[in-house]
C-alpha cells in the first residue's frame, strides 16, 4: 500500500492531468475522426486513441513502475493483480460523442495489489470531475456525494441496453420499477446510481474499462456491485456487472434470474 500522502498527492496529479484534457479536448473534437472496429456500431475516434496515449505517457513520466490496462492499446492482463494498475477507459460512451457531443466520460480506476484506491469518472462535457478516494468517500468537483439511501425498486429508475436481454426479462424490470431510462455509456449510468438518481445500472456483459472506476464508488457509498450470481468482479475481467442501490438491488436479481434468466434464446 502507500502512504496517506502519496495517495493525495497521486489525487491531486490525477485531478490536474484530467483538468489538462480541458485544452486538448475541443481540438480533438473539432477534427474529430471516426473509424469503426467489429461492426459499424463500435466505434473508435482520435479522441480515444489520444487520451489513452497521454495518459501512457504521463504514467511512464510520472509513474513509470505503474501498469496499465486500457480499452484502445494496453492489453496485457498477467500482472495487472500484483503492483500498482491503472485501468481507462478513455471515451466511455463513444457513441454518444460521436453522435450527440454529450454524454460521454473518461474512466479512470488505481488499483493496488488488486485493491481499488482511486478512482474517477469525468463527465467532460458538464464539467463534472467525480472521484472516490479509498477511506475517504466519493466527491463530485469536491463536493461530498452522501452514502445510498436505501430505496425499494417500485421508486427508482433501471437503466439496461434493451438489445441484450428476452422480452420477459425487460417488461418485468419496466413493471416493478419505478421508470427506464439508458444515457449509453456505462461510466455515466453508473454515475447516476452513485448519485441516487438511478436505483440500478445493468450491463450483461462489461469489460474491465468500462467498470474500472466503479469498484471504489459502490465501495465508499455503500452501494451494491457484483455479476448476476451476487459475487464480486473479478477488476481484469469485467462480465455481467450491476451497480444498485441496496434497496432495489435483490429486486432486480429475482428478476434477472426468474425463469431461466434474462439471456435471449
Ligand atoms: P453504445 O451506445 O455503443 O454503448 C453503450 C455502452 O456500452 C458504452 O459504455 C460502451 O462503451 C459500451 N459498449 C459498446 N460496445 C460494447 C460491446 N460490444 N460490449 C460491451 N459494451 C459495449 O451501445 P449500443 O449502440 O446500444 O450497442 C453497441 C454494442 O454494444 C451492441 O453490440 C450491444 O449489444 C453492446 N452492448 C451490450 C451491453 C450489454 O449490457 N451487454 C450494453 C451496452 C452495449 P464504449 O463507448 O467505450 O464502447
Ligand atoms: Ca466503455
Ligand atoms: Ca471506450
Amino acid at each position: 500500500m502507500i502512504s496517506e500522502e502519496q495517495l493525495h498527492t497521486i489525487d491531486n496529479h490525477i485531478h490536474d492531468w484530467l483538468k489538462g484534457l480541458d485544452e486538448l479536448m475541443p481540438s480533438l473534437i473539432s477534427d474529430l475522426k471516426t473509424d469503426t472496429k467489429s461492426s459499424r456500431f463500435d466505434l473508435v475516434t482520435n479522441v480515444d486513441e489520444t487520451i489513452e496515449a497521454r495518459f501512457e505517457t504521463f504514467l511512464k513520466t510520472h509513474y513509470p513502475d505503474h501498469q496499465l490496462y486500457g480499452e484502445e492499446f494496453h492489453h496485457q492482463t498477467d500482472t495487472l493483480k500484483t503492483g500498482h494498475t491503472w485501468v481507462i477507459d478513455p471515451i466511455d460512451g463513444t457513441a454518444n460523442l460521436v453522435k450527440q457531443l454529450n454524454d460521454f466520460c473518461v474512466i479512470l480506476g488505481y488499483f493496488i495489489d488488486g485493491q481499488p484506491v482511486l478512482s474517477y469518472i469525468y463527465d467532460y462535457a458538464r464539467q463534472h470531475i467525480y472521484k472516490a478516494v479509498r477511506g475517504y468517500g466519493a466527491f463530485v468537483n469536491g463536493e461530498k456525494i452522501e452514502p445510498a439511501v436505501s430505496k425499494p425498486l417500485k421508486d427508482m429508475i433501471v437503466s439496461f441496453n434493451n438489445k441484450v436481454m428476452n422480452d420477459q426479462t425487460i417488461h418485468a424490470l419496466l413493471d416493478q420499477s419505478f421508470g427506464y431510462r439508458l444515457i449509453g455509456a456505462c461510466g455515466l449510468d453508473s454515475i447516476r446510481v452513485i448519485t441516487g438518481q438511478f436505483g440500478a445500472h445493468i450491463h450483461t456483459n462489461a469489460k474491465p474499462w468500462d467498470i474500472g472506476a466503479q469498484f471504489l464508488f459502490a465501495h465508499e457509498l455503500g452501494l451494491k456491485m457484483t455479476n448476476f450470481k451476487r459475487e464480486g468482479i473479478d477488476f481484469t475481467q469485467g462480465g455481467p456487472f450491476i451497480i444498485s442501490n441496496p434497496g432495489c438491488y435483490d429486486e432486480i436479481l429475482d428478476i434477472l434470474n426468474s425463469d431461466g434468466g434474462y439471456q435471449k434464446v
